[in-house]
């Protein structure tokens, strides 16, 4: 009976970890997938903790210290989660995602060490080959994993404290062919361990894993600010492949499953990512796309004037307008102004104007921030436009509203080579007839460069916080 529970349990941990993800894809069933991934999970974990028995029929035991493990780690997590500000979430998704690449590395570590300790006597039997009698496939197992953990552990440390501010690009001459050396050295000598398993093994093992770490640092450090999505993914994708190792490992289903759904997942938004930033995998993976340290608005070229429009006339532009376009960008979730954005919308349409929000895949900090941000405040998905989708409709739109976004407008990336974000595609909103663009100074976004959008004939700067903007500008509307 007891078998045949186990197994059932982890069948329900993965169907529900897919439905789970499914109902991700949606706002509306988004928060009830969550639950339903993690309740299927909780079973697994438990049925594991309580049923699981090795080949000599002995339960896992150590009840104290996984509970004490379980209690604090979701009593921190439950904190986090609730603490957190919309604006830190980015950093905090970053951080949980090295979190899972270090269990991942430390599964290796450990099961490393539980197979290099065989007992004195066999071990003197055996001598120098002792490590021969891990097998081939176990060893793979191990060591890959470990590789692949350590490399999203540092990668991902590296990434939270860049989106949180604290540590700054850092990039040298050649610096991509000293990644490009370090993997090279990484995967020789794993091939060599593997393979050869000779007496040094146990000081490889650990070599490995230092430059692994070395790894993930160096090859996070040197991208470039607009580039940090794609890297955001892949150390996604990272921590789920090290993951299924660990259900390799284990020979566990359900971590198997887990391991390779966020691994594919994060596989394909890597892509999609790529795509979205017109960039190449195989730049991301030796750290040398972006243009290394942010060109600072000092260094910036000399722009010109610009010019202010008031509320008042922003109020009568957008109400005797036939389309209006919304852009909103991480300045948008800074404001928290997605409720008040909404009421525009709604009022706009009320007065007979035609609303749409153009979404660039990278705005806001983290992949999808704009979408979960709007989709907060009930905003309709209909509303929502995919890039291209945005960009075929800027030709008929009247009024575009830029709202705390920067980099994913600046012209730059479609005009001068020599931007860091040059190639990236952006939302073209000089094709519309009016520009409108909320921010509360000319400070640059997080690509740290001019936007000479600002300063183009087409566009008015409405300068302030895009809440009470907006809700001044909500109350100017009712007027009109
Ligand atoms: P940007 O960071 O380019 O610009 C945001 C703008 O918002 C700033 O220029 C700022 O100007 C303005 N702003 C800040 N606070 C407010 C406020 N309270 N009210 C009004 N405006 C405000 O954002 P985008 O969304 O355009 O672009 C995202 C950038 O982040 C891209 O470079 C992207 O590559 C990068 N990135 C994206 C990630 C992702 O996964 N989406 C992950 C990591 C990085 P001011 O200070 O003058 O108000």
């Amino acid at each position: 009976m007891q078998q045949a529970i186990l197994p059932l349990s982890y069948l329900i941990g993965s169907v529900t970890f897919i439905i789970g993800l499914k109902m991700l894809s949606h706002p509306d069933s988004a928060r009830k997938g969550n639950l339903v991934a993690a309740v299927g999970m909780t079973i697994a974990i438990l049925a594991t903790i309580f049923l699981y028995t090795d080949e000599n029929g002995n339960k896992l035991g150590n009840y104290a210290w996984i509970f004490g493990g379980l209690i604090i780690g979701s009593i921190v997590g439950t904190l986090a989660a609730k603490k957190v500000q919309m604006t830190a979430m980015p950093e905090m998704v970053s951080l949980f995602n090295g979190m899972g690449g270090a269990c991942a590395m430390l599964i290796s570590i450990i099961e490393f060490k539980h197979h290099t300790s065989i007992p004195a006597d066999l071990y003197e039997e055996a001598g120098a080959s002792a490590l021969k009698m891990i097998p081939g496939t176990l060893f793979i197992t191990i060591i890959v994993g470990m590789v692949i953990g350590s490399v999203s552990f540092a990668g991902s440390i590296i990434a939270w404290g860049k989106l949180n501010g604290k540590i700054k690009d850092f990039s040298f001459n050649g610096q991509h062919i000293v990644n490009l050396l370090l993997l090279g050295v990484i995967t020789a000598l794993t091939v060599y361990v593997v393979a050869m398993r000779p007496d040094t093994t146990i000081m490889l093992f650990y070599t490995i894993l230092v430059l692994s770490l070395l790894y993930g640092i160096m090859f996070v450090f040197p991208i470039g600010g607009a580039d940090m999505p794609v890297v955001i993914s892949l150390l996604n994708s990272f921590t789920g492949v090290a993951a299924a190792f660990g259900g390799f490992l284990y020979n566990n289903p359900v971590m198997l499953t887990g391991g390779i759904l966020v691994g594919s997942a994060g596989t394909i938004l890597t892509i999609l990512m790529c795509k979205a930033m017109n960039r190449s995998l195989k730049n991301v993976l030796i750290g040398s796309f972006g243009g290394g340290a942010k060109a600072g608005p000092a260094g910036a070229k000399e722009q010109g004037n610009y010019k202010e429009i008031s509320l008042n006339d922003t109020a009568v532009l957008m109400a005797y307008a036939s389309k209006v376009m919304i852009i909103p960008g991480y300045g948008l979730a800074v404001a928290q102004a997605q409720h008040v954005c909404h009421e525009l919308e709604k009022i706009l349409q009320e007065k007979g104007v035609e609303v749409a929000y153009g979404i660039h895949p990278v705005a806001g900090r983290m992949p999808g921030h704009m979408n979960v941000l709007l989709a907060e405040a009930d905003v309709p998905y209909e509303k929502l436009l995919e890039m291209e989708d945005a960009n075929d409709q800027m030709g008929t739109t009247s009024v575009v509203m830029v709202l705390g976004a920067n980099d994913v407008v600046n012209p730059a990336a479609k005009e001068d080579p020599g931007s860091p974000i040059y190639g990236m595609p952006i939302l073209e909103v000089e094709r519309a007839e009016h520009v409108i663009v909320n921010k509360r100074s000319m400070k640059p976004g997080y690509a740290g460069i001019e936007n000479e959008l600002f300063f183009r004939p087409k566009t008015s700067m409405l300068f302030g916080d895009a809440k009470k903007v907006l809700q001044d500008l909500v109350a100017e509307l009712k007027q009109v």
